[in-house]
């Protein structure tokens, strides 16, 4: 059984699907038993998270303010000690993110992408929670924040890894865990499938990133949770084991990173 451990059910578009309710049910039917549903404007989106949560067994959501939307106003004036309560709150938030830095898209000024970043990873380290990263084109700034601001206990997961080798070989070094999406599937994507491929199975993690980035062959498509098999075999194939055992060693890697849900 799968677990998508990133998906954002609240997202535009993804409602011409269903309901969270019915995709979460369809990817149930598919043999996908949980998911982690991703916060990216905490001022905003927090109670539609959490009653999602609520309503729905093995539903989880993280707390955190995408890079993206890091220069806003209401996200910038959530201070590092609201944060670490709210994310003490509930027992169903268990990650901290998305947070990150994307210089590819700058539509944050890159000086509050940092400092929302550090302030997530303040947050992991008082509450013990995982950071969920999001970098794009911000490879060095992005190691190197979170070099600076570890003490040593930081955990981690590269989100809708697509990185070069050297960031992957940088966070495996530090103890973090690479999060593949749909990306790995498509035919271009021959880098990234050798870093998939030497990624130890103990630091591989499947997600969605719905309803973004559907995997071969919905490619195009607005993406589901259910969709996340796909993109869980095909990891099990570069890796050469079978479906069932890549399926067991992401969920024993999720429920052993967000050590919250047990
Ligand atoms: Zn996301």
């Amino acid at each position: 059984m799968w677990i998508d451990s990133h998906c954002h059910l609240n997202h535009a578009h993804i409602e011409e699907l269903g309901t969270p309710d019915d995709l979460i049910k369809a990817a149930n039917e598919q043999g996908v038993e949980g998911m982690l549903t991703i916060c990216c404007k905490m001022a905003v989106e927090m109670p539609e998270l959490m009653a999602i949560t609520e309503a729905n067994d093995n539903v989880w959501c993280s707390i955190g303010t995408h890079p993206h939307n890091a220069g806003e106003k209401a996200e910038k004036e959530i201070t590092l000690d609201q944060l670490i309560n709210f994310a003490k709150s509930h027992k169903n938030i268990i990650g901290i993110g998305e947070s990150g830095l994307d210089y590819y898209y700058d539509n944050s000024p890159r000086d509050d992408q940092a400092e929302s970043f550090r302030k997530h990873i303040r947050a992991c380290l008082a509450t013990g929670l995982p950071l969920i990263v999001h970098t794009r084109d911000a490879e060095e700034d992005t190691i190197r924040i979170m070099k600076e601001e570890n003490d040593g206990t930081l955990k981690a997961i590269m989100h809708c890894f697509s990185g070069t080798q050297w960031l992957a070989d940088q966070a495996l070094e530090q103890g973090w865990t690479l999060s593949f999406s749909g990306i790995v599937t498509f035919k271009k994507a021959l880098e990234l499938q050798e870093i998939a491929k030497n990624t130890p199975l103990e630091r591989i993690l499947v997600e969605t990133d719905a309803p973004y980035l559907a995997p071969t062959p919905f490619r195009g498509k607005t993406n589901q949770p259910a969709y996340v098999i796909h993109t869980g075999q095909f990891l099990a194939d570069l890796h050469n084991i079978t479906h069932e055992e890549m399926a067991r060693a992401t969920k024993v890697n999720f429920i052993t990173l967000f050590d919250k849900i047990s």
